[in-house]
């Protein structure tokens, strides 16, 4: 009966090509190479164009050692160049490290020293923020690019040039959220992503000239198939500018005046985004792709009130858009991006919405702490096996030997990865995201350890101990708050966040950090986390400087109502005060909307 569960759920065995990205990318531009690939700032690129700047780059990474196995990290912001750089790197053989240039020196001196890439390639920004460990940096962009590169040809690359990069090689490598206190980097092979990306096609049929909108910043993986996926069909890959992202008006104004047809959301962005005045503006909109984070099926419904869905239960939804689609697609960086996928409906099934069945060539176990199958209807742990296996995390044996286990039902030793994500079968094959056996939470579709930053607020010289916890106390606001105990009276929450903010990624920063005599345990000496008070943001009492104009009188307000608080002083701060980028965005809009 186990062994009959697994193989019903898993007949997902497709013919893919034994190919690399690389090579797929260089095929695509020699069938449509006068096709628009980027659009970005009002310029418009073609695939001939794109192609010859990447081969004068990748003729340069090769000159300097790169090849198969070897690492280029790129810091650089979203653009056109950003774009190239990544292909030559993948052109050249090698596997591309994001680092964004907007990240903590000590978060970058982390991945770098980890990666131990051959160099990094930076444009002006990335480069200006120095890099702080001893690894060579190259400015790509501007006239010293120009300088650097015109010795290097601009055609296409030949075998002999480039030497033999397989299918097993790293194509990427993709830092996230480590428990022990220091990011870990994932290194995904082409034969992964490449299958993500052809069952994509195969999945949504992106055709030649589509426009799909790369918004997603490319350190995190969805951004890898915003930009790959059109790349290998001759569609066009319409550019957000730096920051974009957070924007839901500029994203809406971008989607109207460039066609997008297609483009992603994290659930919570997506909320966001349906909330701005939506009428007629997406006019060429058909498929929305969700993923990252639980979809709630409020967002779902809310998604085909703005937009007409299509089949049964097609509205007339104002957004514009003929018949546009949503999915709930899930997955890990550890297994190429996604691994399973749900068409939404109009009138769907109520709370959590389902993340489906899996893509092409990949298996998924909900085993038992035996790691026996359990019967729908059953939680378990969610396994995962395939070819979309990440290859493990770079130099980091150990922690890969925890997560990539031997598989119990393959025949040939394979692996297969624990997610630590928590699910069930439905009667009819569906899998339902339950939630998290571990520690690891989601906030606003980012992935955060916990004991990462905890491990970084302990280091605080002044705090002897810390814990840090996810806590929703206004609903759908999910916050990272610290607790700490410290040496002397005197050292400040602020201070303490503000040593975490030059040391962590802005959404891994705790909202709060509240200062304790001790942390409260339980009688087994745990923590004792329902004793953990809620914090109490600092300000918001009314109690500073009043507005005295009708502007500042206008702004207080925006700021306290999406804040949730009553009041807001004019020196108040709006992050100490609970505030992050999304709310951010929302105050931007309300902003707009009010003045
Ligand atoms: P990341 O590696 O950042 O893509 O994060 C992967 C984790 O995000 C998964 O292990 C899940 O916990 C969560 N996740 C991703 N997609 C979904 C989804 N559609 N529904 C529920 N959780 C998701």
């Amino acid at each position: 009966e186990r062994q009959r569960i697994v193989e019903r759920w898993n007949d997902t065995a497709t013919e893919v090509p034994a190919a690399t990205l690389a090579a797929l990318l260089e095929a695509r531009v020699a069938r449509t190479p006068d096709a628009v690939a980027v659009v970005f700032e009002g310029s418009e690129f073609s695939y001939a164009e794109l192609d010859a700047r990447a081969n004068r780059l990748a003729r340069f990474l090769l000159a300097e050692g790169v090849g198969p196995e070897s690492l280029v990290a790129v810091s650089m912001e979203r653009g056109v160049e950003m774009v190239v750089a990544l292909l030559a790197v993948l052109k050249a053989g090698g596997a591309y490290v994001p680092v964004d240039p907007g990240l903590p020196g000590e978060r970058v001196a982390a991945m770098v020293e980890d990666a131990a890439p051959v160099l990094v390639l930076a444009d002006g920004v990335g480069a200006g923020r120095g890099m702080p460990v001893a690894v060579p940096v190259v400015i790509v962009d501007g006239p010293e690019g120009v300088g650097l590169l015109g010795g290097f040809g601009d055609g296409p690359l030949s075998v002999s040039e480039r030497g033999v990069l397989l299918p097993e090689h790293p194509a990427y490598v993709m830092f996230t959220s480590g428990s022990t206190g220091r990011p870990k980097g994932v290194a995904v092979s082409h034969a992964g992503i490449v299958n993500r990306l052809v069952w994509m096609q195969a999945a949504f049929g992106l055709a030649v000239g589509e426009r799909v909108l790369h918004k997603t910043p490319f350190g995190f993986d969805v951004s890898v198939w915003e930009l790959f996926w059109p790349l290998l069909e001759g569609a066009t890959l319409v550019v957000a500018r730096p920051g974009g992202h957070m924007d839901p008006g500029y994203l809406a104004g971008l989607m109207r005046r460039e066609r997008v047809g297609v483009t992603h959301f994290v659930p919570s962005m997506l909320q966001a985004f349906l909330a701005e005045p939506l009428a007629g503006v997406c006019s060429a909109l058909r498929l929305v792709v969700c993923s990252g984070e639980a979809l709630p099926g409020e967002v779902e419904e809310r998604f085909f009130k703005v937009f007409p869905g299509t089949g049964v239960g097609a509205g007339t939804g104002v957004g514009g858009g003929v018949g546009v689609e949503l999915y709930n697609l899930y997955g890990p960086t550890e297994v190429s991006v996604d691994v399973t996928w749900w068409r939404c409906r109009p009138g769907g099934v109520g709370g959590l919405v389902p993340i489906g069945v899996p893509v092409f060539n990949t298996r998924v176990f909900v085993l038992d702490e035996w790691l026996r199958p359990v019967p729908a209807g059953v939680g378990g742990d969610l396994y995962l096996a395939g070819v979309q296996l990440a290859r493990g995390y770079v130099g980091r044996a150990g922690l890969t030997a925890e997560r990539f286990v031997a598989d119990p039902f393959s025949a040939s030793g394979e692996r297969m990865y624990r997610t630590g994500d928590r699910v069930r079968w439905t009667a009819d094959g569906q899998l339902v995201f339950l939630g998290r056996s571990d520690e690891q939470v989601k906030i606003r579709g980012f992935r955060i350890e916990p004991g990462e930053v905890q491990a970084v607020v302990a280091a605080h010289p002044g705090v002897v101990q810390a814990a840090v916890v996810a806590r929703e106390d206004t609903p759908g606001e999910r916050r990272l708050v610290a607790y700490v105990v410290v040496a002397v009276d005197g050292v400040l929450s602020e201070a303490i966040r503000g040593f975490a903010a030059e040391r962590l990624p802005e959404y891994m920063v705790p909202s709060a950090v509240v200062v304790l005599d001790a942390l409260p345990v339980t009688t087994n000496g745990k923590l004792d986390r329902r004793a953990l008070p809620a914090p109490q943001y600092a300000g918001g009492t009314g109690a500073g400087r009043g507005p005295a104009t009708f502007h500042e009188e206008v702004l207080c307000g925006a700021f306290a109502q999406v804040l949730g608080l009553p009041n807001v002083g004019v020196d108040d701060d709006f992050f100490a005060l609970g505030g992050h980028s999304l709310l951010a965005t929302r105050l931007v809009s309300r902003i707009r909307t009010v003045l």
